[in-house]
């Protein structure tokens, strides 16, 4: 039988808001602002908490807390997933919510930033409950979201199916199909080719240019990845595409290793069968929080937040890390990697695929027009790589690592949006 470890087990009991917080006040001191504007950045625009009773399937009836926060809207509407999970917070919303306002802004796709949240563990719902759950979170939340106001997408514990629920219930209130209310949903109902794996695609677009920075062919190069989700396993596949060797893959019930290499698409197929990466025959099981520590050129923390700390950073051996979760590493732990010469790609770039292809399904959405998955692709890879380049640029021209390079240049750009269209009134 595998145990779940818990995600507090496995992550430090810092608050995600600090480190977010953090970062952004040493980028508004670096850029010189003042104390108002740095007020400015750092408070969500709008926060709203929701009760959601649920009809479990057997009559009972629970109260869920849903939470929708929209950081900024300075450049566009906010955009940000939405996420199931029995211990999401709202400062871990509020947080979740400011890197995506950066990570939009750097990648200079239209959007403020937002973030979602439910306090449910989806895997212990059955469907019709997670529906129910979701229709009446949509419905609670109606007033604020909108294909110009805020256009929620999947995250941890959602998917295609959640979103093709919002869709519709948004839909059916307004009384006329709205594709443009939430991105990542099926191709079926409007979503966009090369949605589901955009994530995973663009960490892979710059873990590759990581390596090649550093001098290592993919084909010499191992990795591990923590997480077999919807980033994680696509992370693995498509670096075992380009030739790098993927030895380590973990989820929450553990994690596998094997030095001559995962067969990642075996493993994709007995993830479908156990629901785990647990008992894969191609592998030996190892602690989970050992995978952080393997000896291998490239580690993708593809999970949750903060699993990157002050107890464990400076047993990190990987030359590069590539953040494919958001904020998997705490402020502390930064310090250590940055100082023991770690190479750390930022989950506001590293991640960015995702938002990227949303961004194109809106657009597509918006105009009824569908492109091809190749041009999807092609549009995906040039976006991904142009942010790389600019953020490897401002770092030396800063003399800044890369996550200060990349705050720096969102920051700034949210600014100067918001300075030019003044305070109202
Ligand atoms: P998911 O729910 O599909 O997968 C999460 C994976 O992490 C699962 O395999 C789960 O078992 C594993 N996991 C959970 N806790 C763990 C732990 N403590 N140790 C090891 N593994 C653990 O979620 P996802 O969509 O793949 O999201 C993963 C991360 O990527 C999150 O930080 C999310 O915010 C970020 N992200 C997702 C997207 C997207 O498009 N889905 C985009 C940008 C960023």
């Amino acid at each position: 039988m595998t145990t779940v470890l818990s995600d507090a087990a496995l992550s430090s009991a810092a608050n995600p808001l600090d480190d977010a917080q953090a970062q952004l006040a040493a980028a508004v001191q670096t850029l010189g602002y003042g104390e108002g504007l740095h007020r400015l950045l750092a408070s969500p625009r709008r926060e709203i908490t929701v009760s959601i009773p649920l009809r479990r399937d057997d009559g009972s009836v629970e109260v869920l807390t849903g939470y929708r926060v929209q950081h900024n809207f300075s450049r566009g509407p906010a955009k940000g997933g939405l996420r199931y999970s029995p211990d999401v917070s709202l400062d871990e919303v509020r947080a979740l919510a400011m890197w995506m306002t950066w990570k939009c802004a750097l990648l200079d796709v239209p959007y403020g930033g937002a973030k979602g949240g439910i306090t449910i563990d989806p895997r212990k719902y059955s469907k019709q409950e997670l529906e129910r759950v979701t229709r009446r979170y949509t419905s609670e939340i109606m007033p604020v979201i909108g294909p110009e106001k805020d256009i929620p997408a999947p995250d941890i514990g959602t998917d295609e199916q959640t979103m093709a629920w919002m869709m519709d219930t948004y839909s059916v209130n307004m009384g006329y199909t709205v594709p443009g209310i939430v991105t990542g949903k099926p191709v079926s109902v409007g979503g966009s080719l090369g949605r589901s794996s955009a994530t995973s695609q663009g960490v892979v677009h710059v873990s590759l240019a990581a390596l090649a920075h550093a001098g290592i062919s993919p084909s010499k190069a191992t990795a591990a990845v923590q997480g077999f989700g919807k980033v994680g396993a696509g992370t693995a596949r498509f670096l075992a595409d380009a030739g790098v060797k993927v030895i380590a893959v973990s989820d929450q019930y553990g994690a596998i290793q094997a030095d001559s290499g995962l067969d990642i698409v075996a493993l994709e197929r007995h993830m479908g069968e156990t629901g785990t990466v647990i008992g894969f025959a191609g592998a030996e099981p190892i602690p989970g929080a050992n995978l952080l520590e393997l000896e291998v050129d490239l580690l993708v923390p593809a999970a949750v937040e903060g699993v990157l700390h002050e107890g464990n950073a400076h047993k990190v051996s990987a030359k590069i890390i590539v953040e494919g979760a958001n904020g998997p590493t705490t402020g502390a732990a930064d310090r250590i990697l940055a100082g023991n010469g770690v190479l750390v790609v930022p989950d506001i770039l590293a991640n960015a695929g995702g938002v990227i292809v949303s961004y194109f399904e809106w657009v597509q959405g918006n105009q009824a027009y569908w492109w091809t998955a190749a041009e999807v692709a092609q549009r995906l890879k040039a976006r991904m790589l142009a942010a790389w380049d600019n953020v490897l640029q401002e770092g030396s021209r800063r003399g800044v690592n890369l996550r200060e390079a990349a705050t720096l240049t969102a920051v700034e750009r949210v600014a100067d949006a918001h300075l030019t269209r003044g305070l109202y009134p």
